[in-house]
Order: structure tokens, then sequence, then C-alpha cells
């Protein structure tokens, strides 16, 4: 009998999971579907329980549900709790476990770029949802250094004391961290600034960026933020939240079938969708 999958989120159309896992199902010869649920607020404990009676294999969660979805499942993961986010649930036998990939899926997408980050230093630009399972994953991994400049600095405060995983990082000033900005081999940006409509705004000016530094911009949708098109006119390495995604969607695949998937595949297929080629 077909397997039910899908992705809950509000708004949904946008989403390229869909497209990713059903290229997937068919590619690797499982009988399943992977459908967009276009889920309110108010709708999320009856789609939640609806999916569960329908016998769904899993699904994932996008914004804005990825807290409010944690009360409604049976267990939670021990990262995804630390993070305080589900992006992805597995039905085992009845029971709905959450999980987050989005921080792990990003530090794979990150290794295949930089294999050993243990002797890097990181300043992640950002404190939201996205920057909390990433800083909570590369603490977990291990870096040299792993500091936050967010606009709102408390935030990043409560972000470093809330990870449960020993890590060398401080909460620093849009000042200081573009002073300092070449004291950092790689820099993550998680904001939402690159994305419409912030499409020609800098989350921080880049003047003092290293010239064999590494910038990482989990935004995808455009493939090249303002961010990465400065970072390479300063001969940076560049990497977009392609990777991210596609290695979050990877591991949920995983998590569903036991097969972790080809990524090439999966950024090829995404790519096509785009209309355009990663950095
Ligand atoms: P979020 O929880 O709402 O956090 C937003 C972050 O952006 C906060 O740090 C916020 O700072 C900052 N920000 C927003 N507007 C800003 C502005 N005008 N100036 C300066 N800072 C601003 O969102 P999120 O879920 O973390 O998502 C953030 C980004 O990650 C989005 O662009 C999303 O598309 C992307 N993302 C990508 C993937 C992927 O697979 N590649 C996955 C998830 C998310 P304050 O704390 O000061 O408000």
């Amino acid at each position: 009998m077909k397997k039910l999958f899908g992705v809950i989120g509000d708004p949904i159309a946008h989403s390229m999971s869909p497209l990713m896992h059903n290229d997937l199902f068919q590619h690797y010869k499982i009988d399943a579907d992977y459908l967009p649920f276009h889920i309110k607020e108010a709708q999320l404990t009856d789609a939640i329980k609806g999916l569960k009676a329908l016998g769904a294999g899993g699904f994932n969660i996008t914004i804005p549900h990825k807290i409010a979805v944690m009360p409604l499942l049976d267990k939670i993961d021990p990262l995804a709790e630390a993070i305080g986010a589900v992006n992805t649930v597995v039905n085992q036998d009845g029971l709905l476990i959450g999980y987050n990939t989005d921080g792990i899926g990003y530090v794979r997408g990150l290794t295949e770029k930089i294999p050993d980050l243990s002797d890097r230093s990181v300043l992640m630009i950002g404190a939201g949802g996205a920057a909390r399972a990433l800083f909570f994953s590369l603490a977990k991994v291990g870096v040299k250094k792993l500091d936050i400049y967010n606009r709102t600095i408390a935030k990043a405060h409560d972000l470093i004391s809330e990870c449960p995983y020993a890590v060398d990082s401080n909460a620093i000033g849009k000042e200081q961290a573009e002073a300092s900005l070449a004291d950092y081999d790689v820099i993550i940006q998680t904001t939402s600034i690159g994305m419409a409509p912030h499409l020609d705004e800098l989350p921080l000016s880049l003047e003092n960026l290293r010239e064999n530094a590494f910038v990482s911009d989990i935004i995808y949708n455009p493939l090249e933020t303002k961010l990465l098109k400065e970072a390479k006119k300063r001969q940076a390495r560049v990497q977009n939240g392609l990777d991210m995604f596609v290695f979050q969607g990877a591991l949920a695949f995983e998590l569903w079938t036991g097969i972790f998937p080809d990524p090439k595949r999966m950024k090829h297929t995404v790519e096509r969708q785009l209309g355009g080629k990663q950095c």
C-alpha cells in the first residue's frame, strides 16, 4: 500500500520538499507520496492527529510550527529537545517521534567543504530558530570558537547560555563583528537579510573579511545573496543554503526509509526548479 509523507507549514506552496522527496521515492522505487499540507496554527493539533490516524510514515514541519508541534508528539529526540524545535517526524509503529535534522544537515553540508572544523573560528550572524539548530550542532561536533552577532544581542546571549554543549563563544555587537571579521575562518549568515524584501541588504560590512575566509549563507532563494556576491569579490569561498536544505532532507529521508539518498541528485532537482547553479 502507498505510504503517505508530507510537509506541514504556513505558507507551504513555495516548499521544494515535495519535489525533492517525490523524486527520491521514485528513484529508490519506494511506493510513497509526499504532499504539501497548508496548515494554520489553529488546525495544527487536528492535522497531527489526522496524519497519525491515517498512518503517515512521517512528515516534515516547517515555519511556523517547528516549536508548537513538540507537545503534540509522543517522543522527542534529545538533540531536538535541546534545540527546542522539530523539523522531522517519524511514525514508529504508531508513535510519533520528533527530530531536528536542520543543524546536523547544515554541519554535513559544511564538512563537505571544510572537512575538519575543530581548528576553525566561526562567526554566526543571527540568533533565530535556524541559528539555534546550527549553533547547537556546531558546538556538538566541536569548533575552536563560535561567536554570535545578532541585531538583538540579548537573544545571542540566551542562545549561548542555553547550549548544552561546551564551546568557546561570545555574543558581540555589529561594530565589534565588523572590526574583528579577519579573526574568523568561517562566517555563517542565518538571518533573513538577503531574501526578499531584503535582497539588497547586507547583515554587516565585509570590509575586513580575510581573503581565504569561507562565507556560508543559509538562504537558498535567491541562490546567491548580496552577502555571497560581496564575499566572492573579496576572493572568499562561498556556500549557499542549498546544501543545508538538501542534507536536512537527506537525513529525514534516511530516518523514514533507512536509505541515505544521493545529495547530488537532490541538489540538481532543486536547482532545476530554482533555475540556477549552486555557488
Ligand atoms: P527566525 O527565527 O525568525 O530568526 C530571524 C533572524 O533574522 C533573527 O536573528 C533576527 O534578528 C534576524 N533578522 C530578521 N530581520 C532582520 C533585520 N531586518 N535586520 C537584522 N536582523 C534581522 O527565522 P529562522 O527560522 O531562523 O530563519 C532565518 C533564515 O534562515 C530565513 O532566511 C530562512 O529562509 C533560512 N532557513 C534556511 C534553511 C535551509 O534549509 N537552508 C532552513 C531554515 C531556515 P532579531 O533576533 O534581532 O530579530
